[in-house]
């Protein structure tokens, strides 16, 4: 199986994604999706005047406040207008697409913080009334369900909270991750508005020499070394996948022809760990 995160950020054209995904599953593999939508998000936000509001924890992850309002404003986006064309561009190319949050099914199920520790013009704070949680468990029966119907699940946040039952905000990256996990899954694919993780950010995103090609965890020092901002959660999110058993992540370009298939194919930045037995070997 192979799992595809699609981003929500600007300038991502969906077509080519779903081109490839149609090809892929007549040819005989499962695909299974999982999309964000932060860019769509900040503009009804800001139009229904709520303005996203973002914030950096003191540990350096940077991530959308989401008090209720805003979960609810995110909800309307992710799970309808975001979700509904993802579904409506697969049903148009063959596939017999199923839209789910992370709370329908409780298919993304995890802890929830009510409050988050982050910093603002240098000083530690507390905020309160935030609705965000981590994904620590996948329930599949439901996608079984439907992957044994012969239908293919669309997923996204918000997923709910173990205890009280809540919507929460989660990253869709670990989820992504924590779904691949969950499937064994051969590959997590994770398409962006970046051709994959770039040495330096202002350097422009067409010189090849800038684009990191692999990360072997094994040897790496530091995956995070060149990520900033929103990539360390994709970071984060690949070091989860293959620490628990994810053969390889690839993260890559969403606007190219084939996406997922070049990706596959040595595009982007593939982050994997050498087999143990390879390593013990070639130190013997
Ligand atoms: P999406 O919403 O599509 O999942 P994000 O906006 O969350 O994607 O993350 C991709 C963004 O991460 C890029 O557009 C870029 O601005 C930012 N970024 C920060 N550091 C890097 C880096 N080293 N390489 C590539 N992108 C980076």
């Amino acid at each position: 199986m192979i799992i595809v995160k699609i981003g929500g950020s600007k300038g991502i054209d969906d077509a080519p994604l779903l081109d490839d995904i149609s090809q892929l599953i007549k040819s005989g593999k499962e695909v299974l999706l999982v999309h964000g939508g932060s860019e769509e998000t900040n503009q009804v936000a800001e139009a229904l005047g709520h303005p996203p509001k973002f914030v950096t924890s003191v540990s350096g992850f940077e991530s959308r406040f989401t008090d209720r309002k805003t979960l609810e404003i995110f909800t309307m986006v992710y799970c309808g207008r975001r979700n509904k064309s993802l579904v409506e561009g697969l049903q148009q190319r063959g596939i017999n697409a199923v839209g789910l949050s992370g709370a329908d099914g409780r298919v993304f199920e995890g802890p929830i913080k009510t409050s988050v520790k982050v910093i603002e013009d240098g000083k530690k704070k507390m905020l309160r009334g935030d609705n965000t949680g981590k994904v620590t468990k996948v329930n599949t029966e439901l996608l079984d369900v439907l992957r044994s119907a012969g239908y293919m699940p669309v997923l996204c946040p918000p997923a709910i909270s173990e205890e009280e039952s809540k919507m929460m905000n989660v990253d869709g990256d670990r989820a992504a991750a924590m779904l691949a996990a969950a499937y064994g899954a051969e590959a997590l694919v994770i398409l962006s508005n970046v051709p994959g993780l770039l040495k330096n950010i202002d350097d422009g995103v067409d010189n090849p020499d800038n684009l990191v090609a692999e990360i072997e965890l094994s040897s790496c020092a530091d995956p995070y070394e060149f990520a900033k901002g929103r990539m360390k959660k994709k970071i984060m999110g690949a070091v989860e996948a293959v620490d628990s058993g994810v053969e390889r992540v690839v993260l890559a370009s969403a606007n190219v022809d084939k996406p997922i298939s070049s990706a596959l194919n040595g595009g982007g930045t593939h982050i994997y760990r050498a087999a143990a037995s390879a390593a013990a070997s070639n130190a013997g």
